[in-house]
């Protein structure tokens, strides 16, 4: 599904801090300043959305979200690994705090997805990339990669901070962790689904195809 970033008074989009698309309760957010507790307040400019799904609050002022830090990122590929999604979250929790730090962690993430997860050649990210290329990784996403990969980025081992990069290359890092996933596992899953979905006569009449 297409991702529905946070919007103020919107009743459904993607969680800020979960990522799953849900229901959001909208309320006032009420402060006390009194000592002995009794006098509650209204905060006139804030407003607050209870996730139904994981119960955080995320918290709006003057119609902008200020609370959780980093709300418009896309959340990762579903089909990534576990870890792979934790990285990718962690470093959405920082990018805008520090973008470095974020474009690391993504760096790892992708060196991750290519060597655990999509189980491809290589002693560095370099190499990997290499791999994915010639197991059918379209070229224009190689090229992207090589950018993000190269700019102010000679050695690119996990983990590794860099001082060149900077905020546009963290952003682009994020998504290309999730067109790698799309293009290597989501896609080639959903087609080969498709595939197993035809009835047995037309499966046959195509191996009958293929083999002549
Ligand atoms: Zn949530």
């Amino acid at each position: 599904m297409k991702y529905l970033k946070p919007e103020f008074e919107r009743e459904d989009f993607h969680c800020p801090f979960c990522g799953v698309y849900t229901h959001q309760i909208w309320g006032d957010i009420l402060e006390n300043a009194s000592i002995d507790g009794s006098g509650w307040h209204h905060m006139p400019n804030f407003k607050g959305a209870l996730c139904n799904k994981c119960k955080e609050i995320s918290i709006w002022k003057d119609g902008k979200l200020i609370y959780p830090d980093n709300p418009n990122m896309p959340p990762p590929n579903e089909d990534l690994q576990e870890e792979i999604k934790l990285d990718y979250n962690e470093a959405a929790s920082i990018v805008e705090k520090s973008p470095r730090a974020a474009a690391a962690l993504l760096r790892l993430a992708i060196e991750k997805l290519c060597k655990k997860q999509l189980k491809e050649e290589g002693k560095d990210l370099d190499e990997c990339i290499g791999s994915l290329v010639k197991n059918g990784l379209p070229i224009q996403i190689k090229e992207a990669l090589d950018v993000v990969r190269v700019i102010g980025n000679e050695s690119v081992h996990p983990g590794e901070i860099n001082l060149n990069d900077n905020k546009d290359v963290a952003y682009k890092l994020f998504e290309l962790v999730n067109i790698i996933a799309q293009d290597r596992i989501t896609q080639p899953k959903e087609v080969s689904k498709l595939y197993k979905s035809l009835p047995q006569k037309k499966l046959d009449g195509i191996d009958k195809r293929d083999k002549k």
